[in-house]
């Protein structure tokens, strides 16, 4: 059995609850204790509060192997992390004399005295190992305690960061017996995330190595599949085996395997088919061609690119017959597919894209409800066009079409 060894990770500081501040250190330490096959199964953000630090504290050694804590080492009252870990151990705290004369001499190397109350961080839990600070004046501590590795670090991430890589990465991937856990998603479109789970779960729920998790995101669903292995290839060749049966199932749906956005996709496949593609937009006001052009060299292929807004505009940059937009509409798949025929041919490129429809939240009518979107595209052989309609806010109604667009591309570039 490859056992991971399972780590808990404790973020300390009543600023980490507040509304504008984050919890970053957790996530950076999660990405290299994977690194080095430890799995974080846990984490807990706990204000400056005694009580509920050393509940959390006394929790998590019984349930870890490791137990790291970023946060609380400074010098002043709120700082409590020192104290409160020697209590929740039952260990006691000792002055170390060396750590103090060396922070007096930091001090006095940027011509200061040192205040009486930087002498609290020279205090080191009995027979703790002292992880030296070259960044700042709070040591770290290493802490051996009836099988389990207690790893304090200071909060800030340009202190914790070298910390963590100079003195405990090596020592807790020692521990780990060096296996290694490697991640893989699978992103997919056009399916929603019920109708994903019931064609893979019959699969996934046999393995117990990858593991995998179902991610909703926006108008993508995510696949996070998550392999152990003694090496990276041994991990690998566990997430090649698993994925290739999830995308056997998902087919033509799975539009990313290595975290790739879907422009990213879209433009390798018109760069590698030698294609050339415009847009036009009416309802996502220009945010297809955007995502389109975030992509760096995204000019090798994308021409032009189009927000027809109004009906005169739809008529006047892209020719569209206002019998058209008398009879049908604006939001209208007569309308869609001229708007694409109308641009392919103005721009003269291989696909031309289009895009109309009500993002709301006015607007709506029984007849064309709001999130009504019609996608139109275009190549020299004939223009089909796909009728949604997408649940959500405005944001999201726009956001979810240009996926949408993007995806009807993507298909047709198979
Ligand atoms: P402390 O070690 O508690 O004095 O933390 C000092 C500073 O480190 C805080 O004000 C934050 O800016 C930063 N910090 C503390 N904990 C974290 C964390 N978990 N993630 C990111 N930054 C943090
Ligand atoms: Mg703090």
């Amino acid at each position: 059995m490859l056992e991971t060894l399972s780590a808990e990770i404790i973020a300390i500081g009543s600023e980490l609850l507040a509304p504008d501040r984050s919890d970053t250190n957790s996530l950076w330490l999660t990405e290299k204790l994977n690194g080095i096959g430890i799995e974080v199964k846990l984490k807990t953000i706990v204000g400056d509060d005694d009580a509920r630090l050393e509940e959390a504290i006394k929790d998590a050694t019984r349930r870890s192997k490791v137990v790291i804590t970023t946060g609380g080492l400074g010098p002043t009252e709120d700082d409590i992390t020192r104290k409160v870990t020697a209590r929740a151990l039952g260990r006691r705290l000792l002055l170390d004399e060396k750590i103090l004369a060396e922070l007096r001499e930091r001090f006095r190397s940027f011509g200061q005295v040192m205040p009486e109350r930087n002498s609290r961080q020279a205090m080191v839990i009995d027979k703790a190992e002292v992880l030296p600070n070259p960044n700042g004046s709070a040591p770290g501590m290493f802490i051996e305690h009836e099988g389990v590795a207690i790893v304090l670090l200071p909060g800030p991430p340009r202190e914790m960061r070298p910390m963590f890589e100079n003195h405990v990465q090596s020592r807790l991937a020692g521990k780990a017996g060096g296996l290694k856990v490697i991640r893989r998603i699978l992103r997919v479109a056009g399916l929603g995330e019920s109708a994903v789970d019931e064609k893979i779960a019959p699969i996934y729920t046999q393995y117990e190595n990858p593991q995998t998790t179902i991610l909703f995101n926006q108008s993508e669903i995510e696949v996070h599949l998550t392999a152990r292995g003694r090496t990276e290839v041994e991990a690998e060749a566990l997430l090649d085996h698993l994925s290739e049966k999830l995308e056997e199932r998902l087919g033509n749906a799975v539009f990313s395997f290595a975290g790739e956005k879907m422009e990213e996709v879209v433009g390798l496949k018109l760069t590698v088919g030698g294609y050339t593609l415009s847009i036009a937009e009416s309802c996502t006001g220009g945010l297809i061609a955007q995502r389109v052009t975030d992509v760096p060299g995204s000019s090798k292929y994308f021409i032009e690119g189009v927000v027809a807004y109004c009906n005169d505009a739809k008529t006047r940059t892209l020719g569209v017959e206002p019998v058209l937009l008398l009879e049908h509409g604006a939001v209208s798949a007569p309308v869609a597919e001229a708007m694409a025929e109308g641009i392919r041919k103005r721009a003269r490129t291989d696909f031309g894209l289009s895009i109309t429809g009500i993002a709301g939240p006015g607007g709506g009518t029984d007849e064309k409800p709001v999130g009504l979107v019609y996608i139109a595209l275009a190549d020299d052989a004939h223009t089909e066009h796909r009728r949604f309609i997408i649940p959500g806010d405005r944001q999201l109604v726009r956001w979810r079409a240009s996926q949408a667009a993007l995806d009807m591309l993507r298909r047709r570039l198979i």
